[in-house]
């Protein structure tokens, strides 16, 4: 087991065009940003390797991270397990 380093953590994404799941890397330094109450955001583009679309994101956290709402366009937010479910078989 391994857990995300505390300067970065991942979000899953599935490509609505080819179902192509997703990892993506959301560096806690550099991508999130703040926002005027105090609230942080993500605003990032997935791209896929197979059918190269690409799916605007933006996600809204509080100030411990914690994911609050989600948005994205091409594509779905599914969980780890539903990422690893795959690609395990
Ligand atoms: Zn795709």
């Amino acid at each position: 087991m391994f857990s995300s380093p505390p300067d970065a953590f991942y979000v899953y994404i599935q490509c609505h065009k080819c179902g192509e799941k997703l990892k993506v890397r959301i560096n806690t330094l550099s991508e999130v940003s703040q926002s005027d109450k105090g609230a942080y955001f993500v605003q990032k583009e997935a791209m896929g390797t197979q059918c190269f679309c690409r799916m605007p994101f933006r996600l809204e956290l509080d100030r411990f991270r914690n994911i609050k709402n989600k948005e994205i366009t091409g594509g779905k937010f599914i969980t780890e397990k539903e990422y690893r479910s795959d690609n395990k078989e």
